[in-house]
C-alpha cells in the first residue's frame, strides 16, 4: 500500500519552466536533464511497486535531516521483517567497477551509486535506531534503465540490474509476514520527518525581462497556439484547450516563477503574449482568484 505518493519534485517543475522561457546556462541544463532523467526513473520503478500486493508500506522520494545531515531515499518498502530501501538509477550507457571506483567506459571516474547508497543506509539505520525502532534495513541499487550495463560489478554487491527487475519484485510478493502497530507508527514517524527542500535554492538567476513570453500548450510546450472563438489550438500537436484553461495554467506557470510578482491583468496580458483580450483575462483572473484592492489598484491572490 503506498503510504507517500511519488511526486514530481518542485524544482524540476520549475527547472522545466525556465528552460521552456530562456536559455539555461550550461551547467544548469546538465542538472535539470539529470533531474529529470532521475524522476523518470523513479516513475518507471514507482509503476512496479504500486503493484505490490504483499503486506507492506511503500514510501517515496522522502528526505530527512539527521545529525546535521540531509538525505533523501528514493524508495522504501516496509514489509513485516525488513525495510527495503531502493536507491534508483536511471543511468544508461557501460560503466565498469576497477579497485573499488566507478567508471563510466570512457575511462571517467563517477559518483559511485553503492557508495551513495550506504551512506544514506547508514544514516536510515541511525535515523530509525533513534526513534526507537528495531527494523532491519536492506539497501539495493536499483538501475531501472534497460540501456543499463556495469561491467567488473562487486560480487554479491546489492545491485538490481533492469533485467532482474520483475523477479525483486515477485520476490517482494512472496513475503508473508503481515504488518503490526509498529510498523504503522514507524510509517507515521518517517513521513512526519519529511524536510521539504527549498526548490528556489540553486536556480539559475533569471529575471521575468529575460523570459520569453506567451501562451503555451499544455501537452507538447509550443508556443505556437492560435486562437479559435473560445478555444486555443496548438499548431504543433494540435491539441485544443479552452482559453481560459491555458490562461490559468499560465497564471499558475507565473506565480511559481515569480511567487512575488503582483498577479494583474496587464501582467497577465503581457505574460500571453498579448494574445488574449485583457476582458477576458480580468474574467478569468475574477472567476478563479481573490480580487485585492480597486480600480487600478486591483490584483490577484
Ligand atoms: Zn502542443
Amino acid at each position: 500500500m503506498i503510504k507517500r505518493l511519488l511526486v514530481k519534485p518542485a524544482k524540476l517543475t520549475l527547472l522545466e519552466l525556465l528552460d521552456k522561457r530562456m536559455t539555461l546556462p550550461a551547467e544548469n541544463k546538465y542538472y535539470f536533464l539529470n533531474l529529470k532523467k532521475g524522476y523518470e526513473g523513479e516513475v518507471m520503478f514507482n509503476t512496479l511497486t504500486e503493484k505490490l500486493s504483499c503486506d507492506c508500506h511503500i514510501l517515496n522520494g522522502l528526505r530527512f535531516k539527521f545529525n546535521n545531515t540531509i538525505f533523501q531515499i528514493d524508495s522504501m518498502i516496509l514489509t513485516g521483517p525488513t525495510l527495503f530501501m531502493n536507491e534508483v538509477k536511471n543511468m544508461a550507457g557501460d560503466y565498469y567497477y576497477k579497485d573499488n571506483h566507478f567508471y563510466s567506459i570512457n575511462g571517467e571516474e563517477r559518483k559511485d551509486p553503492l557508495v551513495q547508497m550506504v551512506r544514506a543506509s547508514s544514516q536510515l539505520r541511525q535515523l530509525i535506531h533513534s526513534l526507537g525502532f528495531q527494523v532491519k534495513v536492506e539497501p539495493n541499487v536499483v538501475h531501472v534503465n534497460p540501456e543499463f550495463t556495469l561491467y567488473q560489478a562487486p560480487q554479491n554487491a546489492p545491485i538490481i540490474f533492469p533485467t532482474q527487475l520483475h523477479r525483486y519484485v515477485n520476490n517482494l510478493n512472496t513475503i508473508s509476514t503481515k504488518l503490526n502497530r509498529n510498523h504503522d507508527l514507524l510509517t507515521e514517524k518517517l513521513i512526519s520527518l519529511y524536510v521539504e527542500e527549498d526548490p528556489y535554492a540553486q536556480l539559475p538567476p533569471y529575471t521575468y525581462k529575460g523570459m520569453r513570453t506567451g501562451m503555451t500548450c499544455g501537452i507538447c510546450d509550443s508556443f505556437e497556439i492560435t486562437l479559435h472563438g473560445k478555444n486555443g489550438i496548438c499548431e504543433d500537436c494540435g491539441h485544443v484547450e479552452t482559453v481560459e484553461a491555458i490562461v490559468l495554467r499560465n497564471v499558475w506557470e507565473l506565480k511559481m516563477l515569480f511567487p512575488k510578482l503582483k498577479i494583474t491583468t496587464n501582467l497577465v496580458f503581457d505574460w500571453c503574449g498579448g494574445a488574449v483580450c485583457r476582458k477576458t483575462i480580468s474574467r478569468v483572473l475574477g472567476k478563479y482568484f481573490k480580487i485585492v484592492g480597486e480600480r487600478r489598484w486591483v490584483y490577484y491572490v
